[in-house]
């Protein structure tokens, strides 16, 4: 399938503005999503499409690389669709992120603080887990407002002193040849202040490492590479400004006897020839217990049986995908005499009745080569 242009899915052209975009995205976002279609397919895929589209154009970064690149530049740049689009939450997170900036509040210009870094947390857990969902504590290392300083950087009690040379600006003018340009203030670094007496404890940072624990909520049917966003759980910003992002990127354990394809559970289980030659029960595992499953007389090796809704609920909520159970018939490598014996009388009473497959075979082999 080809992807549409992220610019004509938000219907705005190529040189918007972040407001503009955001705006076309508030407006579509509105219109597409799940909670005002309910079961509609056609509605929830346009939402998806806008979801990417907005995460991309609303990233400069993201941007320039799509606009360079297209599609291609997105794919292993960390933004994969079996991660992203598959997630339930992200939507949530757009939202607040666009009505928190909206309604909540102007954080974002005129200070001069920098936007927190955002933080990627590797996490690996059970296939179990990633089937059913989980609880987990992650701790974080992460840098947070000093607290001796209050997030200033200056010792308390001390004044933080507006910059002379850029008089508070953070910016100084300087003139090549016909042009004035400005550069960040090289006394203050572009800070616009100046810190006499740095506070001790963040050495003028204003910022200090510490360790938090943060309870994540895994939903049931992630897979490895899904990635969870939590926002405003990254770094804090400085002097105010908000805190970046934070990412738990999931890697999930293989498991000793599940294989995972998609929502389906895969499971090989062996049996003897003899059970599959007269017949059996035999238990299967599956993930919440073990069922019985009826093998037949005369089953072959390869023989698949698919348990309906045992496998792996959907991300999105909803269906839950199937348990494929594959016979493997096993052949033994070591006869005793007395088992070689009785193999023999076997065979010889049989006669070529004992695999139909094979004399079908072999007389084909007999016409073709004589
Ligand atoms: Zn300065
Ligand atoms: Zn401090």
């Amino acid at each position: 399938m080809s992807k549409r242009d992220y610019y004509e899915i938000l219907n705005v052209n190529r040189n918007a503005s972040d407001t503009e975009i955001k705006k076309a995205y508030r407006r579509l976002a509105i219109k597409f999503h799940p909670d005002k279609n309910p079961g509609d397919k056609v509605a929830e895929d346009k939402f998806k499409e806008l979801s990417e589209a907005y995460t991309v154009l609303s990233d400069g970064q993201k941007r320039a690389t799509y606009d360079q690149y297209g599609h291609a530049g997105m794919n292993g740049g960390g933004f994969s669709s079996g991660g992203f689009n598959s997630g339930g939450s992200p939507f949530e997170d757009i939202f607040g992120d666009i009505f928190g900036d909206v309604f909540g509040g102007g954080t974002q210009r005129g200070s001069r603080g920098r936007r927190g870094d955002d933080l990627r947390y590797n996490l690996t857990i059970s296939f179990e887990d990633a089937a059913f969902g989980a609880e987990k504590t992650l701790q974080l290392p992460r840098k947070q407002a000093c607290e001796s300083c209050d997030g200033s950087g200056a010792r308390k009690g001390t004044e933080i002193q507006s910059c002379n040379t850029c008089r508070g600006a953070g910016q100084v003018r300087f003139q090549q040849g016909f042009f004035t340009m400005t550069r960040p203030c090289p006394d203050c670094r572009g800070e616009g202040k100046i810190i006499a007496n740095p506070c001790p404890d963040c050495h003028g940072s204003g910022l200090i490492k510490k360790k938090r624990n943060l309870s994540l909520k895994i939903p049931a049917g992630v897979e490895t590479d899904t990635r969870l966003k939590l926002s405003r759980e990254g770094e804090s910003g400085s002097q105010g400004a908000p805190p970046g992002d934070l990412y738990v990127v999931i890697t999930v354990e293989a498991h000793p006897i599940f294989e995972r394809e998609g929502q389906d559970v895969i499971c090989e289980v062996p049996i003897s020839f003899v059970q599959a030659a007269l017949g059996c029960e035999i238990e299967v595992p599956t993930l919440e217990g073990k069922v019985t499953l009826k093998v037949p007389t005369g089953t072959q090796s390869g023989k698949t049986y698919k348990l309906s809704g045992k496998g792996i609920v959907s991300l999105q909520g909803y269906g839950r995908g199937d348990q494929m159970v594959i016979l493997r018939v096993e052949v033994p490598t070591k006869l005793d005499a007395r088992q070689r014996e009785l193999l023999e009388k076997f065979a010889a009473v049989s006669g070529e009745d004992i695999h139909p497959l094979g004399k079908g075979f072999f007389d084909k082999v007999k016409e073709l080569f004589g």
